[in-house]
């Protein structure tokens, strides 16, 4: 189906298209990679009167090693995050950003978008959450910075206001001892994952010292399972530790049931991914090179 007809504005700067937004109203649509907006406008479950392309955007994209941290700009592409060696510094953003979809998916979508969407089954919210991020948001009040933990309010529902757009996000680079690992349960590679488990230790000798467990489309935003994380704090990393994490992430865990499984399967996922999680993000802390895939049906 084609999309119900709307104005097309093509923004050179993200100030002019936050200019933009705060004047065309509710009405307006910001245009990154066309991933999420494009095919439910095509469904006609979005009809933007107008839309606001950052396509043209000039230094948007960039992703930049700076004071002990990582800046995504809002524009730069899964594929872009994917092939960046500044990006593979932290294993985890690479695991993400390379299982996103398909290759063309990944070449059009964006972090700045997928943020933005706070689709709860969207990759990124799980991952950056485990990390110390923020989000930067810049509007006609100005930029302000938004802890990760504070902007998923909802489903579909951000901390953004309707005149604010993601300009940034920022991470800190973990400190040395530690790993992380994030992985999916997908039942193909172009649909969104069925369950996913993003995991970040910190090791001292065999002990973890901090963990952050943060469990993806099993909930209306990205889960963090703080039961999980105390299993593991302060413990030798043994599999009986391990376990009693996984169990207690299966307990956090809030699906509901849809095509992609029943609710108990998905809890059955967790676990399962949680696990794995861990034992990836133990190894890269302590120094091995671990690839860590998605696991398809
Ligand atoms: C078949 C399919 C499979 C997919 N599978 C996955 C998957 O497995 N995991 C996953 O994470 N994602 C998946 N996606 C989504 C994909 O990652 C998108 O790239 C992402 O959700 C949206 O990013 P985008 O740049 O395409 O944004 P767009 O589609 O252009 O925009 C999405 C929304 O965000 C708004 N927006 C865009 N940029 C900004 C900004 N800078 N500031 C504020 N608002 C903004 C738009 O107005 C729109 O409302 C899939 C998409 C498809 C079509």
């Amino acid at each position: 189906m084609f999309p119900h007809s709307f104005h097309y504005h093509r923004a050179s700067s993200l100030a002019e298209a936050a200019a933009m937004l705060a004047e065309l109203g509710e009405e307006a649509k910001l245009l990154a990679g066309g991933q999420s907006l494009v095919p439910l406008m095509k469904l006609r479950l979005a009809r933007p009167a107008h839309l606001v392309d950052l396509n043209f955007v000039s230094d948007a994209a960039y992703i930049r090693a700076e004071n002990g941290g990582l800046r995504l700009g809002a524009m730069a592409r899964h594929a872009d995050i994917e092939e960046s060696e500044v990006a593979a510094q932290i294993p985890i953003l690479h695991d993400c950003a390379a299982g996103i979809a398909d290759v063309q998916i990944r070449n059009r979508g964006t972090i700045g978008g997928s943020v933005a969407e706070a689709d709860p089954s969207g990759d990124w919210g799980a991952v950056l959450m485990t990390l110390p991020a923020s989000v930067r948001c810049l509007g006609p009040r100005g930029e302000r910075t938004v802890p990760i933990e504070e902007f998923f309010l909802d489903a579909y529902t951000s901390a953004l206001a309707p005149d604010e757009l993601v300009s940034e996000i920022r991470v800190k680079t973990p400190a040395p001892g530690s790993g992380g690992a994030y992985l999916a349960f997908k039942r193909s590679a172009p649909v969104y994952a069925s369950a996913s488990a993003a995991v970040q230790l910190a090791l001292e000798g065999d002990t973890c010292r901090e963990a952050r467990i943060v469990l993806g489309a099993v909930g209306l935003t990205p889960l963090r399972a703080a039961a999980a994380e105390g299993e593991l704090r302060g413990k030798v990393l043994e599999p009986q530790a391990i376990e009693r994490a996984a169990e207690a992430a299966r307990s956090v865990a809030d699906p509901q049931p849809d095509m992609r499984g029943s609710a108990e399967y998905k809890k059955a996922l967790v676990a399962a991914l949680v696990k794995r999680a861990i034992g990836a993000a133990a190894k890269r802390a302590r120094g091995e090179r671990v690839e860590v895939s998605h696991i398809y049906a």
